[in-house]
Formats: structure tokens, sequence, C-alpha cells
């Protein structure tokens, strides 16, 4: 790419949040496992695919869950995400194309935390390796493992914004104060306009008070920034991976897929919680 395509980009990423050809890059983080980053990472980036989006989703999560639900091997894919961090590899070596973009992980990515912990530019490997491929792209999804180590210190400084998966459990909803101290010191240090787009209630059972009453917690903690859409507990969404599948392939006039098409709508038209944060 020349120098003045370059430069564009950085000009033009400067003042963001316009950014019409820009790529807008969103992270998944919650560093509890289980509570649907996954899941939601990839139905969401089908979701907006199916709006007519162009997307791409990056998988940095060494257990390889998101390529997994693509139909794709962790363990025969010849580069990954690791070569793409340690070895700055471009990223289109490792993206496949299935019912979206993915960039791939491998069992290697386990260790590029202890490999870029070395590295000068340690927080911004990843930020650097979306950089030629942001305007391709309107979304680029960030799937994130369960921990705030550098994996998903990349993940945040890289992403505009973060989507939080909680599960709809008091203990999940803990957690969330630790991820935000870790957001605050990425504000700091990182990338000052990180924002939380929306914590979103996963696995949600609404016959059981508990879980009715971990979203009312929810939303006296966190206001606006909880979505209104709800991820219902069905067991379509762990059948459909196994099949290398989103649930909107899997199942696509079914209410697990409708849900995530609800989601897509609420994050391409609300610009609440951002409004709400500046207050
Ligand atoms: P994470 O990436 O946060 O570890 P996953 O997306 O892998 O979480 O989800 C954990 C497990 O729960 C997976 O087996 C997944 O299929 C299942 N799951 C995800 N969302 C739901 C849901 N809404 N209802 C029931 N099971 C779900
Ligand atoms: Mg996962």
């Amino acid at each position: 790419m020349s120098l003045l395509s370059q430069l564009s980009r950085s000009v033009r990423r400067a003042p963001s949040s316009q950014g019409a050809t820009l790529g807008q890059v969103i992270a998944f983080a919650n560093q509890k496992g289980g509570v649907a980053k996954t899941t939601t990472t990839l139905n969401l980036a089908v979701a907006f695919e199916e709006l007519g989006h162009r997307v791409l989703a990056v998988d940095l999560d060494p257990q390889g869950n998101l390529t997994m639900s693509q139909g794709m091997n962790p363990d025969n894919v010849d580069r990954s995400m690791f070569d793409v961090l340690v070895h700055s590899r471009p990223i289109d070596e490792v993206i496949h194309h299935a019912e979206v973009d993915v960039a791939v992980s491998s069992i290697d990515l386990a260790g590029a935390e202890l490999a870029l912990s070395s590295m000068i530019g340690r927080e911004r490997a990843l930020q650097k390796a979306l950089a030629p491929v942001r305007n391709e792209y309107d979304y680029i999804l960030i799937d994130t493992p369960p921990s705030l180590g550098l994996l998903t210190i990349n993940a945040l400084t890289a992403a505009d914004d973060v989507i939080v998966p909680v599960q709809c459990e008091y203990l999940s909803l803990r957690g969330l104060v630790q991820l935000e101290g870790t957001l605050s010191m990425i504000r700091e240090n990182l990338n000052p306009s990180v924002e939380i787009r929306g914590i979103l209630p996963t696995m949600f059972d609404a016959r059981t008070l508990h879980a009715r009453e971990a979203i009312e917690m929810l939303k006296e903690n966190f206001g606006d920034l909880v979505f209104d859409t709800r991820i219902r507990k069905t067991v379509r969404y762990a059948e459909a991976p196994v099949q290398g599948s989103s649930v909107l392939k899997y199942d696509p006039t079914g209410s697990a897929a409708e849900a995530y098409r609800d989601l897509a709508k609420e994050v391409l038209n609300g610009a609440k919680p951002r409004a709400r944060e500046h207050a």
C-alpha cells in the first residue's frame, strides 16, 4: 500500500467515529469462560453479514473455538494469529472464507503471550496487524480468551468498542468490576477512546427468578449499557458449532437466530451507550 493511503488511513482514524470506510473494531471480552463470547462473536458476525456488511471475525483464543465453529480444525491450519502477532505475517495469510471471513487461531497462540511479552509494542501487535485490512471490512469482531492477559489487552487496544457478554448469574457479575479496571488501564495507557458498547445478558432463562434478578442487578449497576436484547438459554447454540455453522445458518428461522439478528440491529442502531458514557 502506498504512503498516501497509509497517511489517509491514520488521518481518518484520528477523528474516528465517522469512519465511513474504516472497519469498526469490536472486541468481545469477559475474563470468565463459558459466558458466550465465542457464540456471540460468530453469530453477531453472521447477522451483520446478513445485513450486507463485510465482516472479519478474529479468533484470538488459543482454544480455537471460533475457528472450530466455522468447521475448521485449529490443529491443521498452516498459519494462525500466532504468526500474525509474533512474526508479523500479514493477516491475509490466516484469513479463511467461511460464513464470514475468519482469521484463525491454533494452539500455538497459547505461546503468544510469552513470545510477545519481551517485544517492543507488545500491546499493539493486533492493532498494527489489522491496519492494512481495516478498509476492506465494515466490522472486525475479535473473540478473546477467558483471561485479561496480553492477548485480551491486544484486542482491547485494537478495539473501538467492547461488547461484554455476561451469563445471567450472580457470580458472573462480579468479574465485570475487574474488566472495568483493565479497561481503565487500557484507556489511560494505550487506547483512550475504547468504550463499552454494551453488556449482553446471555443464557437467560426467563423461568428462573435468579436470572431475572441477575438482569436487575446488571441494570442497577450499568444502566443503559445493558442491551435490551437478551440471549435466551437454548441447546441450539451448542448444536450449531458441531455442524461447523452459526445458529443463523443451522436454524435460520428459529428464535436463537432471531436473537442475534435483534442484537445486530440494536448494535447498529443504538448510539446510546456512547452518549451516556460521555455525559
Ligand atoms: P466463551 O467463549 O465465553 O467461553 P462460548 O460461546 O464458548 O463461551 O459458550 C460456552 C458454551 O455455552 C458453549 O458450549 C456454547 O455452545 C454454549 N452456549 C452459548 N450461548 C448459549 C445460550 N444462549 N444458551 C445455551 N448455551 C449456550
Ligand atoms: Mg470462547
